[in-house]
């Protein structure tokens, strides 16, 4: 096979070890993978790629993992922004710089500064997608930062919310008079901005595109929890929320809706695939029925479960859910005190600790296609198949971890707790790192600027 014959493509990666999170498909090795434009054109073995594809680039994996990025269903700007800040997550509002009053100050500028860092963090951990659940206030100079690093990520109205009485009497610190000041609980206001977010959708090859989010656990009313679903169905994008995260706030929902979880996302007609619900730490036996029934995508947080303790009595669901057909995908949720990629491993021992382990592959299929999935963007991303939007990241050759497992679902695993160090990362067909360095923007000005903005911040607040 020789010249006309050949297909021609943008970039070929040739000599991988191409895990595509396709389960139909899932493993080639030596593998290859072909991009034409944005697009995953071929997906294959490295012989029969080679002898169809001619490439305008080629890239040498040197037999390292390749394997499409990974989504994160649930990362709070603010808490990625604050890592190093000088206060402690456990201060609560005692101080004067605390969690809350970082998460009210921010204007664009720090925003801006913060978001690039951000996108630089993902990178390195083999993350190409930023889902960020409702709490940046600054949503232009998030998605610009982003979008000049070449990242991708789903944005939407801050703090949606439109009744704050169950917080104001068991989570006070959460909401400061200045978080009040800038997200008001009120319907139209939360509305108006989820359609504000979604209006980036219009074009097709945005790499930040808005969808509805409401905070939840109880803090939206009836009206305002359909109103944001119906929103989310016309506009075609997922309606995602905060859910049964610890038994007090499954109580008051109860005591003040009538009813909770599942069971009052039902009543509401929120309960169908189109719908996200992060953490679902505290959920009964009718909670589970109407899960398996309707098939809402949950993200699970693992760490946050561990670290606020909410386990036995609370059994862990999940692993049980995920075996019978329900979209679970993973976040950490609060970076300050947990990074990115750990939701992984974390989930498998939670999982085995209550007595029903995962598959030591399912985190990675958790944060692929259950990802894209639980996003709402299943058809796009979220595995190596041809026609889907071209994601891509390749992992260091010679990293030690890669060489001591013995089978594939021990790479998986490391692989989807990020212990492997990345070297290539294409987004969209455009390579934005290369050898762990971005490749879009200046890395080490970025992060001197967010570290800068960080201080500025901190020293305004304290004085
Ligand atoms: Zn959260």
């Amino acid at each position: 096979m020789e010249g006309t014959q050949m297909k021609t493509a943008d970039i070929l990666i040739v000599n991988g070890d191409v895990f595509t999170g396709d389960r139909r498909k899932p493993h080639y090795r030596p593998g290859a993978v072909a991009i034409k434009d944005s697009i995953i054109v071929g997906v294959g073995h490295e012989s029969e790629m080679l002898s169809s594809y001619q490439a305008s680039r080629k890239i040498d994996a040197g037999g390292a993992l390749v394997h499409p990025g990974l989504i994160e269903t649930h990362l709070h700007m603010t808490g990625m922004a604050y890592h190093g800040a000088p206060f402690s997550p456990q201060t609560g509002a005692k101080t004067k710089l605390n969690y809350t009053s970082l998460k009210a100050a921010t204007n664009p500028t720090i925003t801006a500064a913060y978001s690039a860092a951000a996108a630089c963090s993902v990178l390195q951990r083999g993350f190409t997608l930023f889902f960020e659940p409702g709490t940046v206030f600054e949503t232009d100079a998030f998605a610009e930062s982003m979008t000049k690093c070449g990242v991708r990520a789903m944005v939407s109205a801050p703090n949606g919310w439109d009744d704050l009485s169950t917080y104001e009497e068991y989570w006070p610190h959460m909401v400061s008079e200045e978080v009040k000041k800038r997200a008001p609980a009120d319907a139209r206001r939360v509305i108006d901005q989820c359609k504000r977010e979604i209006a980036r959708n219009k074009d097709e090859n945005a790499l930040v595109r808005g969808y509805v989010c409401l905070y939840g656990e109880g803090t939206a009313t009836d009206d305002l929890t359909r109103e944001a679903v119906k929103l989310a169905t016309e506009s075609n994008v997922v309606f995602w929320q905060h859910q049964s995260f610890v038994p007090e706030f499954v109580r008051e929902e109860k005591k003040k809706r009538g009813d909770s979880g599942a069971v009052r996302m039902h009543r509401l007609g929120a309960l169908n695939p189109n719908t996200t619900l992060a953490h679902m730490n505290v959920l009964d036996e009718e909670d589970i029925e109407l899960i398996l029934l309707n098939k809402p995508g949950l993200s699970w947080c693992p760490n946050n479960a561990l670290g606020y303790r909410v386990t036995p009595p609370h059994k862990c669901w999940f692993p049980y859910l995920y075996k019978n057909g329900v979209s679970v995908s993973l976040g950490v949720d609060t970076t300050l005190i947990h990074p990115i990629g750990i939701a992984g491993l974390l989930g498998l021992y939670l999982s085995a600790s209550f007595g029903e382990r995962l598959n030591d592959a399912d985190p990675f299929y958790m944060q692929t296609i259950d990802a894209a999935n639980n996003v709402g963007l299943g058809d796009k991303l979220g595995s190596l198949t041809v026609g889907k939007r071209a994601d891509v990241v390749i992992r260091e050759a010679r990293d030690i971890t890669h060489l001591s497992w013995r089978d594939d679902t021990g790479i998986l695993l490391s692989l989807s707790s990020s212990m492997i160090p990345v070297d290539t990362v294409i987004i969209d067909g455009r390579i934005v790192m290369e050898k762990g360095r971005l490749t879009t923007m200046d890395q080490d000005a970025i992060l001197a600027e967010a570290i800068r903005q960080r201080d500025l911040l901190a020293n305004r607040l304290s004085t």
